[in-house]
Formats: structure tokens, C-alpha cells, sequence
């Protein structure tokens, strides 16, 4: 149980606050996360570590010379947000460009994937590199879709020496990857962890069991057995990571033997016992090990052991020294000079004054009443998507959208307030959307909205074909951000056929809001026709059977929103059709 809260949901805040309180010779609180506290004295390559709360020491606890430059902290087991990775990164970021490393979820990688986007349009240089090494997360032929894990400290480890060093950015991506390709991890659970403030634990095990492979944040492993004796876990975790020893490895390997969260060190030392002579026997020397805690889960019991296959590239990185709260090692000299200014100006003086015309401030006037009718809308329903979202996924789909509405209905109204356009006050939803909902349907929902303004823009109330345009746009944003097609079961089922269905009636000459209706009865029947489906994206895709004869809980909502935005988005558009044929 986690025991030690005040409000729950400000647990990640405000331990992040005590965290860079108690570390204020190290680090530094910035909107979205925290930075090292001095500037670099020549500009480097900014390595910034990001992913949920709940991993400490990942990822914040990593902070420091020789290691990240700053980590973005999103909520427990929650991507950051997009505007949380960038405001990091504009804080971080010295002119040598900037690398987001993070675990291979679903949240981060869009979430990362979008702050790069608008860094690199600012003209800041930035890549990602991923981390994939729990072997258990899939088979070795689809290596890129395993989960990030306890490699997360050998791959930042890597990289933060790398750019300590003067590598550039492209160096230091390269010897990120190659770390990564050379580290493999395998886990296993034996109890749950609890949320704080929750009452029963994320997932459990029954007593005497152990979860081989399964996920940090619960996600479902290799298999459940007998907790078997420390012996025999040792064998078993040691002979499944050496089948997948990587091609061309050398006998020199990094090795981390890790705890959860509530694994005792003395627990650990018993199972080094094990692992390190088989490791040796095999003809491997163990360069410089660690036991301990350095990637966790809440409370979670249970082990991970990783291993990296060293060459002469990797070994003096992961050997170099680091000075973080969390980690010290060798002689890092201890960074002073002038304090970071945490790049809060920068990102907080962004809002230009809008630039609108008067019917594009009338259209506005309208999409914020659909926002405040989904507002209603989505309150009323939010705990029937909860239980739909509950059945395969993790119950929280009710209150992510209403945490999304409610943030974008208030920045819609204060974009309003302050002249902006319907393009402008859609985009200022849609970010305030995807910073506040958490989950993938925020994330997605808060970039398509962003692109429906961008598409109809400040200057006019949309045209009928303009309109159709600004939901293709809405679409498209959210099948190439979420790469779900049809048939995946997921929002994509019910969206896809409004949109071309919207677009096929108006170019036909249909009435828009005629138009609206058709395709939005065509949504909501296509969002019933997911409870046929199996779940091939998302959460929802490990507990795939349970889900059958339920519809997907984002296509419902999706389907119940388009349904009532219809009259309001579409009313101005009407008005100027009839005007066009008087
Ligand atoms: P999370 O899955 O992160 O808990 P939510 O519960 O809020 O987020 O939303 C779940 C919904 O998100 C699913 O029902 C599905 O419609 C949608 N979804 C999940 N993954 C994708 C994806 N890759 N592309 C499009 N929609 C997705
Ligand atoms: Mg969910």
C-alpha cells in the first residue's frame, strides 16, 4: 500500500516538489518535470529521460552530470504530456540540440513524438531513442514492439556519459540505440502495487505465485507459477536472457539486478548469489554490477535482471563517472556556475496575440458551445465509459475524457475572451485537452482538435467543403499519430466512416447539418459494431477476449460527441450555404 498522500492526485506533484527541494544543489523544478540546476558551461546535448511517476529513481532521481540533462514527469504510469516534454526541453536545451529517451509506451512515444515535432519546427535539433528490452513483451522478431524497462538505466546511463563527453547529437542517438540493441531484461512480479489512495492494488497474484514477464504497470507477462525457490528464479532468469544473447557479443557485460519498489536489498544479494556465478560460468566478467533499486514500480514486489553486452564503445560510457541524486559514481566533478533559468519565460510568452475576423469570432462563439455541450455530455456518461473501458483496459476512459473537456472548455472560453478566431480557440482546446486527460484517447482527441482549427482557420466561419476538410484533418491526426486502422477496435472504427461519409454528403450538395446527422448516425453504428471485435491497439489489446460483446469505450464516446457538436459546428457552416444559393 502506498500510505503517505495528501490528495492523490497530487501525489506526482507534489513528490516531484519534495524531491527537487531535498536535491536543490542538483536539480531544478521546471513546467513539465525538472533540469539539472546549472547551465552547461558549453553548449551539449541535452539527454532528457521522461515517462510516469512511480519508476523513482527513473526518472527524475537520474539527474546530474554524467547522466540526464532534465527528465519530464507525467503523473503515475502516465505519459507526459506533449506541452510537458517540450517545456522541459526549452528549458534543457543549450544549443547542441536535445534527445528524449524513454520506454517503448504508447503515450510517450506520441507525446515525445509531438514535442520533437514542434522543437524541431522552432528549429532546435531533437531525436528520440527508444528503449525496448524487456524480452518478455514480445517475441524476438518483433523486437520494436517490446516494452521499455530496468535497460532504461543502461541506455540513459550511455547516453548521458556520451554527451558529457562532447559527442553530438547524432553520436549520441547512435550509441543510445546501440545500447539498446545490446540490452535485454526479463522481470517477474510477486505482488501488486497499489495506487495512492486506492483501495485494492492495479493487479495482484495469488499468495505463493510470481508473474514471470509481467509488465511494470501490470501489463500481462510470459506466465504465472509457483514462486519457485531463489535458486531456481536465479536459473530461470538467467537462461532466458542468455538465449537471446545478441549477435556478436563480446564476454563483457553490465549487469543490473534490480528491485520493484518493496524487494528488500538483502533479498536481492540472495539472488546475486545465483546470478552471478552462472553468469561467470557462461564466460562472461561482470563489469562493474549493480544491485538495487534504479527502475521501479509504486510498491510492486518483484526482480528484473538486466544485462548489456559491453564493447569498447559502451564500456567506457558505462563506466564514465555521474553525480545524480539517486546515483554516484566515480569522480563526476560536481557542475557550478550559473543556475538554469528553467527556459520558463520562453515557453510561457509564447501566446501572441490572436489575429481574427469578426464571423470567424462568431464561429468560435459556437464551437464553444459544442465544447460545452460535450462538457455536459461526457460528466453524464463518465461513469458508463469507465465500466467499458474497465472490461479489457484499465477503467479510466470516463474520467480521462472529462478531465480532457473540462480543460478544453476552459481554454477555449479564455481563448474567446481574448479575441481569438474558431481556429484558434479549437487549438487552444485541443492542447489545453491533451495536457490534462492523460491516456491515449487524450492525447489523440487534443491533437485532432488542434488540427480541426488549424484547418478552418481564424479568417472566415467555415465553408460547407472547408468544413468537411477540418474533419478529414481531425482523421487523419489521429489514425498517424495512433496508427490504428479499421477493424482495431478503437476510436479509428467509428471515426473513419463520419468522416467519409460527412465528406461524401456535402460534396454531393447534402445540408451540412443534414449531412452531420447521417454521418453521425453512420459513427455511432459503426462504435456498436466494435462489440464484434477483438482490440488489436492500445490497452485493451493483452485482455483481447474479455472484450468481445463490448463496444470500444473511445468509439462510443467518440460517436456521442460527434452526435452533439452536429448542430452547433455545423449551424454557420449552413448559413452560409443558403446565403451562397440566394
Ligand atoms: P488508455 O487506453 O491510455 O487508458 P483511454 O482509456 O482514455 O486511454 O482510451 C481508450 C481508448 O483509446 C480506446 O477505447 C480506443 O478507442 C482508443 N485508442 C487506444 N489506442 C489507440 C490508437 N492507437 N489509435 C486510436 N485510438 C486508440
Ligand atoms: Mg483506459
Amino acid at each position: 500500500m502506498t500510505k503517505i498522500f495528501n490528495d492523490p492526485s497530487d501525489f506526482a506533484e507534489e513528490a516531484l516538489a519534495g524531491f527537487c527541494d531535498i536535491h536543490s544543489g542538483l536539480v531544478r523544478q521546471v513546467p513539465g518535470g525538472a533540469v539539472r540546476c546549472f547551465r552547461p558551461a558549453q553548449p551539449k546535448v541535452a539527454v532528457l529521460a521522461g515517462g510516469g511517476s512511480g519508476h523513482y529513481p527513473a526518472f527524475a532521481g537520474l539527474i546530474g552530470t554524467g547522466f540526464a540533462d532534465g527528465a519530464v514527469v507525467g503523473n503515475i504510469f502516465t505519459s507526459p504530456s506533449a506541452q510537458q516534454a517540450y517545456a522541459v526541453a526549452k528549458a534543457a536545451e543549450s544549443g547542441a540540440g536535445v534527445v528524449f529517451t524513454y520506454g517503448n509506451y504508447a503515450g510517450d512515444v506520441m507525446n515525445f513524438g509531438m514535442a520533437s515535432e514542434r522543437l524541431a519546427a522552432e528549429g532546435i535539433a531533437v531525436d528520440n531513442v527508444l528503449v525496448t528490452d524487456d524480452i518478455a513483451s514480445a517475441p524476438p522478431s518483433e523486437s520494436e514492439k517490446r516494452r521499455g524497462i530496468a535497460g532504461d538505466f543502461t541506455v540513459f546511463k550511455v547516453m548521458g556519459a556520451a554527451a558529457e563527453a562532447g559527442a553530438d547529437l547524432a553520436e549520441v542517438v547512435r550509441l543510445g540505440r546501440k545500447a539498446n540493441d545490446r540490452t535485454r531484461t526479463i522481470g517477474s512480479a510477486f505482488s501488486g502495487c497499489t495506487f495512492p489512495g486506492a483501495e485494492t492494488p492495479l493487479f495482484s497474484l495469488p499468495e505463493g505465485q510470481m508473474g514471470l514477464g509481467l509488465g511494470i504497470h501490470g501489463e500481462p507477462g510470459l506466465f504465472d507459477t509457483d514462486l519457485p525457490p531463489a535458486k531456481a528464479l536465479g536459473e530461470e532468469l538467467v537462461g532466458r536472457l542468455l538465449a537471446e544473447t545478441p549477435p556478436g557479443a563480446g564476454n563483457r557485460i553490465a549487469v543490473i539486478l534490480n528491485g520493484l519498489g518493496s524487494t528488500k536489498h538483502e533479498e536481492l544479494f540472495v539472488l546475486w548469489g545465483t546470478v552471478a556465478p552462472l553468469l561467470r560460468e557462461a564466460g562472461y566478467t561482470l563489469v562493474m554490477p549493480e544491485v538495487g533499486e534504479l527502475v521501479t514500480s509504486l510498491d510492486m514486489a518483484g526482480v528484473s535482471l538486466t544485462v548489456t553486452w559491453l564493447d569498447g564503445e559502451l564500456e567506457p560510457l558505462w563506466l564514465a563517472p555521474a553525480d545524480t541524486p539517486a546515483y554516484r559514481r566515480g569522480n563526476a566533478v560536481r557542475e557550478g556556475g550559473p543556475v538554469a533559468d528553467g527556459g520558463t519565460s520562453d515557453v510561457e510568452a509564447t501566446s501572441a496575440p490572436f489575429v481574427a475576423t469578426g464571423s470567424s469570432r462568431d464561429y468560435a462563439t459556437a464551437c464553444l458551445a459544442a465544447l460545452e455541450a460535450t462538457q455536459a455530455l461526457l460528466h453524464e456518461a463518465e461513469e458508463r465509459l469507465g465500466r467499458m473501458d474497465a472490461i479489457a483496459g484499465d477503467g479510466d476512459h470516463g474520467r480521462g475524457m472529462v478531465r480532457g473537456i473540462d480543460a478544453a472548455t476552459a481554454a477555449a472560453s479564455a481563448a474567446l475572451g481574448q479575441g481569438a478566431g474558431a481556429g484558434d480557440v479549437l487549438a487552444s482546446a485541443g492542447d489545453a485537452w491533451a495536457d490534462k486527460a492523460g491516456g491515449t484517447s487524450g492525447v489523440l482527441w487534443g491533437a485532432g482538435l488542434r488540427a480541426f482549427g488549424e484547418a478552418v482557420g481564424n479568417s472566415a466561419a467555415p465553408e460547407p467543403g472547408q468544413l468537411a476538410a477540418a474533419v478529414r484533418a481531425f482523421a487523419d491526426r489521429i489514425v498517424q499519430l495512433g496508427k490504428a486502422e479499421t477493424g482495431d477496435k478503437t476510436m479509428v472504427d467509428a471515426l473513419l466512416p463520419f468522416a467519409s461519409s460527412f465528406a461524401g454528403l456535402v460534396a454531393a450538395g447534402a445540408e451540412p447539418a443534414r449531412a452531420w446527422e447521417d454521418a453521425a448516425r453512420a459513427a455511432t453504428a459503426a462504435a456498436e459494431a466494435t462489440a464484434g471485435l477483438l482490440p488489436l491497439k492500445g490497452r485493451a489489446r493483452p485482455l483481447a477476449e474479455k472484450s468481445l460483446g463490448t463496444p470500444d469505450p473511445g468509439a462510443t464516446s467518440l460517436a456521442m460527441i460527434f452526435t452533439i457538436m452536429g448542430p452547433h459546428l455545423t449551424a454557420a457552416a449552413s448559413r452560409e450555404t443558403v446565403g451562397v444559393r440566394q
